[in-house]
């Protein structure tokens, strides 16, 4: 590898968007993502049920130049618009393929360890081994996950990182063969456990009616380290109390818990750097903590490395 390539860690959305910037200016870049597919919270899950988005269902999008974007992926078949919301055809981690295209990138390859030396960066994934040297490096991951991998390279960026609280969240699915009507809406002691029922209707690529339920963050925090099994079987009781009979035994179940679900910087920054080094850190929550935030972040980072 040359050391004129710029390495970029996590391929969600900001991720991907930084290195479609960067490609897009005739930059090489290498994506490293330590799952076995893109999207981060973006990401779906192939079950009985079908596809099941785990994280983001939908998202908002205010900002002029996003929404322009948006036009372009809406006109290519990759989204859909429903009033003000936005979501990714058929799902969400669907999206973010399509926008990675032919992009060059490891995955199930995670960074633990960034040195800076005079040829530049070089990283070590889980395995001890090494890739580099790049000239230029974004951190595009979460920030305690951020916070950890710069802690001896960046303090400062690493410190400013540590300050983010990222919240947690438990999500559940519940997939039935046979659907069902819910008798009323969550009650408020209710939202206290669930916090949002989102129903989606059996379809072509969906045998079954599915019921994402995604747990309060008071109770995801309080219940963190629970097997997901507990986790479905607590969560399915108070779906049970939305109807009037109780439902049947769901046909098929899963729970996902996102550690560092959704956070921000006390004062957004777009993104933080080191530019004397090539080192940009971004993410959704150096800006509100959204998909939005996580786009502008990962341009921002880009053109910084540009301008650079
Ligand atoms: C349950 C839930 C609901 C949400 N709802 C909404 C909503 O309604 N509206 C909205 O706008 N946003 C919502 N969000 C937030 C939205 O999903 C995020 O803002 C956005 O997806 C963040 O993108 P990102 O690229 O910054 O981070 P991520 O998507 O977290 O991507 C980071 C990537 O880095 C990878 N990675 C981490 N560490 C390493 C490493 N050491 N080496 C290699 N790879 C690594 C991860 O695997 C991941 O793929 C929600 C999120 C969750 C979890």
């Amino acid at each position: 590898m040359s050391s004129s390539q710029v390495a970029i860690i996590g391929a969600g959305m900001t991720g991907i968007t930084a290195a479609r910037s960067l490609n897009n200016a005739g930059y090489t870049v290498q994506l490293f993502e330590k799952s076995r597919g893109s999207g981060g919270r973006l990401a779906s899950n192939r079950s009985a049920m079908g596809r099941v988005n785990l994280g983001t269902q939908a998202f908002h999008a205010d900002q002029a130049e996003f929404l322009a974007e948006l036009d372009h992926w809406q006109h290519a078949g990759w989204l859909k618009q429903t009033e003000q919301q936005w979501t990714g055809i058929p799902y969400m981690s669907a999206l973010t393929r399509n926008l990675l295209g032919e992009l060059n990138t490891l995955f199930s390859c995670e960074i633990r360890q960034l040195s800076h030396t005079q040829q530049g960066w070089l990283l070590l994934d889980q395995h001890g081994q090494q890739h580099g040297p790049f000239a230029q490096l974004i951190v595009a991951i979460p920030a305690p996950q951020a916070s950890t991998l710069l802690s001896n390279c960046a303090p400062d960026l690493a410190a400013c990182a540590a300050s983010v609280v990222m919240q947690p969240t438990w999500m559940v699915a519940l997939g039935f063969k046979e659907p069902l009507t819910a008798s009323q809406p969550l009650s408020p002691m209710q939202q206290r456990i669930i916090a949002e029922v989102r129903p989606s209707a059996i379809a072509a690529e969906q045998p079954m009616q599915t019921w994402l339920l995604r747990a309060s963050v008071a109770w995801s925090t309080e219940h963190l380290e629970d097997e997901p099994a507990q986790v479905i079987h607590r969560l399915s009781n108070c779906f049970a109390e939305l109807f009037d009979t109780a439902p049947p035994e769901a046909d098929s179940a899963f729970a996902h818990r996102w550690r560092y679900a959704l956070g921000a910087l006390e004062q957004p920054l777009n993104t933080l750097a080191d530019l004397s080094r090539g080192l940009v850190v971004a993410g959704d929550w150096c800006g509100q903590g959204d998909l939005q935030s996580a786009w502008c972040s990962g341009r921002h980072a880009a053109q910084q490395l540009i301008n650079s």
